[in-house]
C-alpha cells in the first residue's frame, strides 16, 4: 500500500494500494478496507465473496493531471437469502463532497453537475 497517495487521497477507510501515470493521468489503485458488507435485503453482513468487478471513477484532477480511481468493487453473496450484491462503496457515491485537494493551485471551479462516471474496467 501506499501511505503518501492514502493520505492524500484522504478517504475515510479507503487504501491506495499502487499508483500509476500514464501520459496525463494518474491512476490510483484503490481498495475499501472494509472485509465485510451488508446485504441491502436483510442487513446481514457478509464476507462471502462472491466476485470481483474493477472500474475505473473519475476523480476531480490534481493540478492538471487527470485522475482516476481504480476501484476493485466486490460482490458479495448473503448467507441469508443467498441473493448476490455489490458492496457499497460510498467513497464512490460521495466522493465529491470528501475529495479535499485544494492546494493544487488549480482555483478552477468544478461544474456542480459533474457526475463521477463510473465505467467497467477491464483486466
Ligand atoms: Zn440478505
Amino acid at each position: 500500500m501506499n501511505k503518501l497517495m492514502t493520505n492524500i487521497l484522504d478517504l475515510p477507510g479507503v487504501i491506495v494500494e499502487d499508483y500509476k501515470q500514464i501520459v496525463a493521468t494518474l491512476i490510483l489503485v484503490v481498495k475499501s478496507k472494509q472485509k465485510t458488507s451488508k446485504c441491502p435485503l436483510c442487513n446481514q453482513s457478509s464476507h462471502h465473496l462472491h466476485q470481483n468487478y474493477k472500474y475505473l471513477v473519475r476523480d476531480l484532477p490534481i493540478g492538471n493531471k487527470e485522475v482516476m480511481l481504480r476501484v476493485n468493487r466486490r460482490r458479495f453473496k448473503c448467507k441469508n437469502c443467498q441473493k448476490p450484491f455489490n458492496e457499497s462503496l460510498e467513497f464512490v457515491e460521495k466522493k465529491k463532497n470528501l475529495y479535499p485537494l485544494n492546494k493544487s493551485g488549480n482555483s478552477k471551479k468544478e461544474g456542480s453537475q459533474s457526475r463521477h462516471s463510473m465505467v467497467e474496467y477491464d483486466s
